[in-house]
Parts: structure tokens; C-alpha cells; sequence
């Protein structure tokens, strides 16, 4: 396919520095309600595919989008990274630090999920550079992590964080899930006080999603499966918000909390709807309103790669009015909202003028909070944010 070279496109004014992503879509099985591209492979993961990824790195790197900018972070994630053997992955961390610039203190994250990782491994990944590891846990419960097909258990998932502290991580996040099939409210505050207790800097609990097409979903259609209803689901969200404020953890996105400064930097630059560059099976790269999509098939990728062919299988340029509201609606994710005056800098609009009645009405019903500086989703609109924000898309 035919996409404009990332020479061509102009930096827009008011972004900060990119972000650079590389998707491993290789896990040990397919979780039950996975509809991420990861693919099981069980031995070993291809060693071509990081070859392949190596090799679009060294092109993406000659470019003079990415020569002109300084990278704030890498983010390796998945599918699961680990997967890899340890100096397999850290081989390719190597590389891709040597051939970016990045800034001095920029946030090189890993995901890892519980099974695939051991001291030694996490070891040589910290010796490469990386210095935040994300660990899939999604519960502490045996019962809760067979309902929804995780290949590991309650007991890797915390040798895994001994394992990560015993290396030298010092900011560390864990993901957990809230709303899983059978789950109560004290599941989640078990499984929450056990993450607490080892005082990750971060930790983000997501609500399950039911995506069309996945073996959860089927469950769920065939009254094989029951998912708490929205009172359960309420009620969890808001003792998971007390919990974790009564422990020292800042909401600062719908999803995520973190102890004072250590928010995830390169997420937050996809919040901010920042330039980013994704190398990868599926990965999205976003230059500045040029968004591309790479091939999914990680053989087809690396086919392609290997020909020395862009990977893209989508490529759009994204409109001044699209990028606006595209950064309303990333920006309304963060509990601090938007601020007006970078909307203004950036797109030379506000969300009064662009979007009229539709802001007052939300206002009017208390889900936006709107004053001279910033937008924002009212505490109220929090647990229904996926509606609220479905009016300004
Ligand atoms: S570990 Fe993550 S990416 Fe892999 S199958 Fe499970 S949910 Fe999907």
C-alpha cells in the first residue's frame, strides 16, 4: 500500500515529545475474553518476528520525522513480551534505544504476564534499560483467573512481583480486572489488598469488557457464564476508588492510579493524543494526524518487512475537526479533562464553539464540568464515561 512517507508530514504545534511502541502478539494461550491480536505459540515464539521488528526500527529510525524529535518513552507490550527469552527481548531493547534518541530520563516499559518471567529474566531486561515492568496479574483469586482462561495462578503472579523487585524494578504497575464472571465485592477487595501490599507506584483495574466473537461472550449469550449486574458493578468501582485513595493511589484516568508523579508517561502522551510510532504486528503509529496500521499476520509482517515494504495495511490522514475531537474524547479520560488553552493552540478551537448544545446539554446534566481553564467528566459521569464520551465523537 501507498502511504505518504513520515518525512512529509509537519509537526503540529503544541505536541510534546513521541512515544515508540512495539506489539509482541504472542502469548502461551488465548485468555477467554482476549480480543487483542496475540496469537498462543507454545514452544518458543518466531525469532524472525523480532528480527523483522529490528529491521522496521532501523527504517522508521532514518526518517526525518524521527531524526527531528527525542523519544519520552518505549513501550514494549502485547500479546506478552516475556514470552521471550530474556536476552532475546532485551536484545532488541538494546537496539531500539541505540537507534532512537530519547530523552535523558525516559520511561522504558515491559509487560510481562506472571508465568513467563523469572528473576534472572527480569534481570537482564532491567540491565537493558527498562525501568517500569507492568505485570498482568488481573486477580489474585485461582477460582477468577480459571474463569476467564489465564494460564497462570495466584502463586506465579506473586513470585512475579518478588521476582520484578528483587531485580531492581522500582516502578512497578499491576493491571487487575473488576466485573469477572462470579466475582464479588470481596474478591476485588482481597485482590486489591494483596496488590496494595506490595506498593506498586501504579496500578490500573479496568473493567471487563464482553467483546463480540471472544469464548466469554459466547458463554456469557449461552447463560453459561453470569456477570455481576450494574448495582455489583457500582459498587465495586466506587469501594476500588476508597481502597486505593485510602492507600495513597490518585485517580488520574478512568482506569488508572498512581502514587503522586508516577502516572504512566506514555500512556499519558496517548491521552494527550501525542504523535507516537508503533512498530509491529497491528501496531498503530500516529505522526502528527498521519495514522497507519500495520498487517495483524505477524508472518505476513514479517514478509513484508523482510522485502523491505511498509508493513501498513490501513493509512488515513487524519483532518484538523478529527484530531479535535479525537483529543476532546482522549482528554476526557484523564480526571484533570482538557485544558482550553492547548485545544485553542493546537486546533485554533474550543468544545463550546466546536460542539454548541451538545457540551451544554452534558453540563446541564452534571457529566461535564466546564470553567474558563479545562473540561472535565463530573465525578458522576465516571461510571457511564463510555456514554458521555460517545456524544462528542
Ligand atoms: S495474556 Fe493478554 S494478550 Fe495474551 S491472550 Fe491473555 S488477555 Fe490476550
Amino acid at each position: 500500500m501507498s502511504v505518504p512517507p513520515p518525512d512529509a508530514i509537519t509537526p503540529e504545534s503544541g505536541e510534546g515529545p513521541p512515544g515508540l511502541y512495539v506489539h509482541i502478539p504472542f502469548c502461551r494461550s488465548k485468555c477467554g475474553y482476549c480480543a487483542f491480536t496475540s496469537y498462543p505459540c507454545l514452544p518458543a515464539p518466531p525469532a524472525d518476528y523480532l528480527a523483522a521488528c529490528a529491521q522496521e526500527a532501523s527504517r522508521i529510525a532514518a526518517s526525518d520525522w524521527v531524526q527531528a524529535r527525542q523519544f519520552a518513552t518505549l513501550f514494549i507490550g502485547g500479546g506478552t513480551p516475556t514470552i521471550y527469552a530474556g536476552e532475546q527481548l532485551a536484545g532488541l531493547i538494546r537496539e531500539l534505544l541505540a537507534r532512537f534518541a530519547f530523552v535523558p530520563d525516559a520511561e522504558i516499559t515491559v509487560e510481562a504476564n506472571p508465568n513467563t518471567v523469572t528473576r534472572e529474566k527480569l534481570a537482564q531486561l532491567r540491565a537493558a534499560g527498562v525501568n517500569r515492568l507492568s505485570v498482568g496479574v488481573q486477580s489474585f483469586s485461582d477460582r477468577l483467573l480459571s474463569a476467564i482462561g489465564r494460564s497462570h495462578t495466584q502463586a506465579e503472579a506473586l513470585a512475579a512481583i518478588q521476582a520484578a523487585r528483587a531485580a531492581g524494578f522500582e516502578n512497578l504497575n499491576l493491571d487487575l480486572i473488576y466485573g469477572l464472571p462470579g466475582q464479588t465485592l470481596a474478591d476485588l477487595r482481597e485482590s486489591l489488598t494483596i496488590a496494595v501490599d506490595f506498593s506498586p507506584e501504579h496500578l490500573a483495574l479496568y473493567e471487563l469488557m464482553v467483546e463480540p466473537g471472544t469464548p466469554l461472550a459466547r458463554e456469557v449469550e449461552e447463560g453459561r457464564v453470569t456477570l455481576p449486574d450494574d448495582d455489583a458493578m457500582a459498587e465495586m468501582e466506587s469501594k476500588a476508588q476508597e481502597l486505593l485513595a485510602g492507600a495513597g493511589y490518585q485517580r488520574y484516568e478512568i482506569a488508572n492510579f498512581a502514587r503522586p508523579g508516577c502516572e504512566c508517561r506514555h500512556n499519558l502522551n496517548y491521552w494527550h493524543n501525542g504523535s507516537y510510532v508503533g512498530l509491529g504486528a497491528a501496531a498503530v503509529s500516529c505522526l502528527s494526524g498521519l495514522r497507519l496500521k500495520s498487517v495483524a499476520d505477524p508472518t505476513r509482517y514479517a514478509e513484508l518487512v523482510g522485502k523491505g515494504e511498509p508493513p501498513y495495511v490501513e493509512a488515513e490522514s487524519l483532518g484538523l475537526h478529527a484530531r479535535f475531537r479525537e483529543t476532546v474524547i482522549m482528554g476526557l479520560r484523564l480526571l484533570e479533562g482538557v485544558s482550553l488553552a492547548e485545544l485553542e493552540a493546537r486546533f485554533g478551537l474550543t468544545p463550546r464553539g466546536y460542539y454548541g448544545t451538545t457540551v451544554e446539554r452534558l453540563v446541564e446534566r452534571g457529566l461535564l464540568i466546564l470553567n474558563d481553564d479545562s473540561m472535565r467528566l463530573s465525578e458522576q459521569a465516571l461510571p457511564v464515561a463510555h456514554q458521555v464520551l460517545a456524544e462528542l465523537v
